[in-house]
């Protein structure tokens, strides 16, 4: 049973479903497919309208949702709150800018005319992670559906009535049977469905092993693909930063979400001459945080997505320990129910230690002192991982000069503001291809054709 809703802060089963059958499976995948048919032939207003509503209805509904995933994975309530606030967001800004987006370019040939056209390519898979359980989700919705694609999702195991909850909001919406279609699979299935000739693009949040075996397969048979995949983000702070505001930040950065967060802050790149002072501070402000009810507005440290997740991330912290490092805080379960683990700062991390390479999934930082700027970047650079990162400096156009020098797709200057419905979002190297959100998000699965007219006889 890959489908089971456990409520982390108590390790209580809260529900539990079954996988669909493959004949369960191919009646999905053929309305969905038969939706596409006349779904790609509706105006844009009429498909901002289902979508608009989508929209209206996480916002209405935002209460309800989000408590429903702070009881599968164990989000903070008022992070719950935004999360269904942010996937709103999404959905209205796709429904509102769409049409724009993909209108025809005109091009200006030698001889003649031409334009670009952009079409829908057909039924996209999805595959997301339950980190964020809507907000991936109206990632791929708002502009795949705006798109004029349809689209089948298999969420992650650990968040399925958070899947449930999603696909009601767009049949509330009005949306066509096929339109969005929720797909409790089994990773063979997933492969399957890859497969299907009826699939003609596939989008993956997730680890960077999902993403190898996910991109494999879209390769095998030759269809477009998006990878989301994981990220060590640097936390650069420069001898001039704003301390006071730097370390807020770090712990924002680290600690949003439990720390489990592809962007999250997970390598504090300080400069010497203030690396004391900065860990001081970090230190300091983790030490306040509060375990307790992630369902409770006074919470400030909820516990991991599941058991597996803490003893996973024990378990690197532990090797870490073994190749040399130093636990300056944390390190440990906390000492309750629940799957807690305590804010852990880790330093003497050398490169051959493995944490130097890992991603910490989790409320875990490493932090690294360097002599200056230069090697701040170099140091940054040296990760198999190029998602996103930060720089902390009083010098507007040094951050720009870090920000440029940076291997990522994403880099925030004196911030860590993530996201946005108008930013693209995602990176290169390991931590994948292709981006989401903003306008690039919506031109991912769509068929750029160019038309050209042109009067002339044909060579002879
Ligand atoms: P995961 O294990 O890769 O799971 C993500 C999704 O992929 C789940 O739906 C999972 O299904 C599915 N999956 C995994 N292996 C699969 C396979 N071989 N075939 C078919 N489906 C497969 O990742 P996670 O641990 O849940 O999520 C955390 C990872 O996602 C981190 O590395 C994080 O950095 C990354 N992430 C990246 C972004 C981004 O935008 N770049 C955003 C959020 C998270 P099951 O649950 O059924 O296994």
């Amino acid at each position: 049973m890959t489908y089971q809703s456990f409520n982390p802060a108590t390790g209580k089963l809260l529900k539990k479903f079954e996988e669909l059958s493959d004949t369960q499976l191919e009646t999905k995948l053929a309305k969905a497919n038969k939706c596409f048919a006349e779904w790609k032939m509706t105006s844009f207003a009429e498909r901002a309208k289902i979508i608009g509503k989508a929209g209206e209805l996480l916002h209405e509904r935002a209460e309800e949702l989000a408590k429903t995933l702070t009881l599968e994975m164990g989000k903070r309530i008022d992070e719950a709150r935004g999360e269904v606030e942010f996937s709103a967001q999404i959905m209205a800004y796709y429904a509102k800018n769409a049409e724009s987006f993909l209108a025809d370019t005109k091009l200006n040939p030698e001889l003649g005319e031409g334009h670009m056209e952009s079409t829908p390519i057909g039924v996209v898979f999805g595959v997301e992670p339950w980190n964020f359980p809507y907000y991936q989700l109206a990632r791929v919705v708002g502009p795949q559906l705006m798109a004029g694609n349809t689209l089948v999702v298999k969420h992650a195991g650990i968040v399925p009535q958070c899947a449930i909850a999603f696909e009601k909001v767009l049949t509330d919406a009005g949306a066509p049977e096929g339109l969005y279609t929720n797909l409790m699979i089994s990773h063979d299935q997933s492969d399957k469905v890859i497969a299907d000739p009826r699939i003609r693009g596939v989008a993956l949040t997730g680890s960077v092993a999902a993403g190898r075996s996910i991109a494999a397969g879209a390769g095998q048979v030759l269809k477009p693909s998006s990878m989301e995949l994981g990220g060590a983000d640097a936390f650069i702070v420069l001898e001039d930063a704003d301390m006071e505001h730097a370390v807020k930040w770090a712990v924002w950065g680290r600690m949003y979400n439990a720390g489990q967060a592809c962007v999250a802050s997970k390598r504090f790149i300080i400069v010497e001459s203030v690396a004391d002072a900065f860990t001081e501070a970090f230190q300091a402000a983790l030490e306040t945080l509060e375990a307790g009810d992630p369902l409770d507005e006074k919470t400030t440290l909820g516990p991991l997505s599941t058991e597996q997740a803490l003893v996973d991330l024990l378990k690197q912290v532990e090797v870490a320990e073994s190749h040399g490092a130093t636990v300056v805080m944390g390190g440990k379960r906390l000492n309750r129910a629940g799957s807690y683990m305590q804010p852990t700062i880790l330093t003497d991390v050398k490169p051959d230690n493995p944490a130097f390479r890992d991603e910490f999934f989790g409320p875990v930082a490493m932090i690294f002192r360097v002599r200056d700027e230069a090697a701040a970047i170099a140091l940054a650079n040296d990760s198999d991982f190029g998602l996103g990162g930060s720089v902390f400096t009083g010098d507007l156009e040094r951050g720009k000069r870090v920000a440029s020098a940076m291997d990522t797709g994403i880099m925030f200057i004196n911030n860590i503001d993530w996201l946005d419905a108008d930013l693209p979002f995602g990176g290169i190297k390991n931590s994948g291809y292709g981006r989401e959100l903003g306008d690039m998000g919506i031109q991912q699965f769509v068929n750029k054709k160019l038309v050209r007219y042109v009067k002339a006889d044909a060579p002879e």
